[in-house]
């Protein structure tokens, strides 16, 4: 395929999820009636279930799973003194260029990988939007500050945290003192990140507000490569285990003037998306520079001394596990009379896990036997299970592949006097005639 085809098809898919996205409520764009707000997004029903489906099974995985971690939620307005110490106002910036003519602002060092500029001068380039001359290239701190009580003043400034990772930190203390864990052990957060992007772009990809699930992992400074590796080991698992394509996850070894500033290695977990491979996930090792920067210390028992641990840190996007688990999940069938598109998510993973349907909404025998005797019991069991009578049989399929629902169930005329149903699997389009009585134990057996 010729390159300008191939971005034409991957333009396409972009706004094929776009849609879908909003046209089965899973994702709008933030204060959309009032002209959208550049960067942020609001989660529909459908978009809400694939996104705790996501945090669920991460926290699972992560926390609940093992004996070595402990949960936090931590506040998003912290003291200004935490950013302060971890480096972030000095820090936190990124190289912004304003166009001199329509004055559009952009990443320097975005537009610079765009265009290949061989002299690495952003201002000699032109404005990617008009043409226009570009002005000189200005730290541009990403941190969204605001004030906390009545007065306006500089001792009242916090900033709403642009990771997550700081209040794990500052809560090193606390858990250590509440659970005396021994190292290696490991902290956990899932919660709302925000980044003043210059440039947000590529859908929720790079939003101004999202949601990271953060690991800070102790241990002794000798160990760190050990755990290093393990901890890439497991991220990749998980990313398998929740249905990304991992043809499409490449590994990058950041070069130390790429890294963040508190990072003495870090690999990103890119993907190929779209708009090009980017960063999807990160792993860093962050020494013990934040532990040291809070002035925060640990009682190692086994050596009788004093120290600062080490920290490996692997920090994943969840709106970028969505939109990648949404792209590698996009499937299109043409084998049929229509295309078919459905995306195919892992039954774990999906927003619901089954539909139920009468043949036909207004035969009442129909509508009470599918409500009482195959819905209901159902929803008690698994609660995602959704009620499905609107339009033809054929359109409620279209609408559940859509939505990623493996199974739809009908009940029909037969249903009435031999107690089974007609369950379609959204993968195959089969269907296969099974007992009322079996279904839960058959759904169970599928997730
Ligand atoms: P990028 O280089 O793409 O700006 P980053 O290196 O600054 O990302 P980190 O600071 O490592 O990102 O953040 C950890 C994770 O948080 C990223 O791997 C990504 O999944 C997610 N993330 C970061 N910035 C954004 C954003 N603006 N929108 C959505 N997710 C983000």
């Amino acid at each position: 395929m010729k390159s300008t085809e191939k971005n034409k098809k991957e333009d396409d898919l972009m706004e094929k999820i776009v849609s879908l996205c909003k046209r089965r409520g899973f994702i709008f764009q933030g204060s959309e009636i009032y002209g959208g707000l550049g960067g942020t997004f609001d989660w529909g029903h459908f978009g809400v279930a694939l996104k705790n489906n996501i945090k669920q099974n991460w926290w699972k995985k992560f926390v609940e799973s093992r004996t070595d971690m402990y949960g936090v939620d931590a506040a998003i307005l912290m003291r200004q003194e935490v950013w302060q110490a971890s480096g972030h106002v000095a820090g936190f910036a990124d190289p912004m260029v304003e166009c001199e003519k329509c004055h559009s602002k952009f990443r320097a060092d975005q537009i610079q990988v765009e265009t290949s500029n061989a002299s690495g001068d952003a201002s000699r380039l032109a404005c990617p939007n008009c043409g226009g001359k570009l002005g000189e290239a200005k730290q541009f701190n990403m941190m969204f500050k605001t004030h906390v009580g009545a007065g306006e003043d500089s001792s009242s400034i916090s900033y709403l945290r642009p990771e997550t990772a700081q209040g794990m930190f500052v809560n090193f203390k606390n858990t250590v003192d509440a659970f005396h864990p021994k190292l290696p052990f490991g902290m956990a957060q899932i919660g709302k990140a925000f980044r003043n992007e210059i440039a947000p772009r590529d859908f929720v990809f790079r939003a101004r507000e999202f949601e990271q699930m953060e690991i800070e992992y102790f241990v002794r400074s000798a160990d760190w490569e050990k755990y290093f590796e393990y901890w890439k080991g497991e991220m990749l698992d998980w990313m398998e285990e929740v249905g990304i394509d991992m043809g499409k996850v490449h590994e990058l070894e950041v070069d130390k003037e790429d890294r963040a500033h508190y990072s003495s290695r870090t690999v990103d977990f890119e993907f190929d998306f779209p708009f090009g491979k980017k960063e999807l996930f990160g792993l860093a090792y962050r020494t013990d520079f934040d532990l040291k920067q809070h002035k925060l210390e640990y009682i190692d028992e086994e050596a009788k001394e004093k120290m600062v641990p080490h920290v490996i840190e692997p920090t994943f996007g969840v709106d970028r596990a969505v939109l990648t688990i949404l792209l590698s999940a996009y499937t299109e069938d043409d084998s049929g009379e229509e295309m078919r598109s459905y995306l195919k998510l892992k039954p774990n993973i999906a927003p619901v896990i089954c539909a139920v349907s009468p043949l036909l909404k207004n035969k009442l025998e129909l509508v009470e036997y599918a409500n009482t005797k195959v819905y209901a019991p159902l929803k008690a069991e698994f609660g995602k299970v959704a009620w499905d009578d609107n339009g033809n049989i054929g359109k409620r399929y279209r609408r559940q592949d859509e939505i990623g629902t493996p199974f739809c169930i009908v009940v029909d005329f037969d249903t009435l006097t031999d107690n089974t149903v007609t369950v379609r699997d959204r993968d195959t389009g089969k269907q296969e005639r099974i007992k009322v009585v079996d279904l839960k134990k058959y759904i169970q057996e599928k997730i």
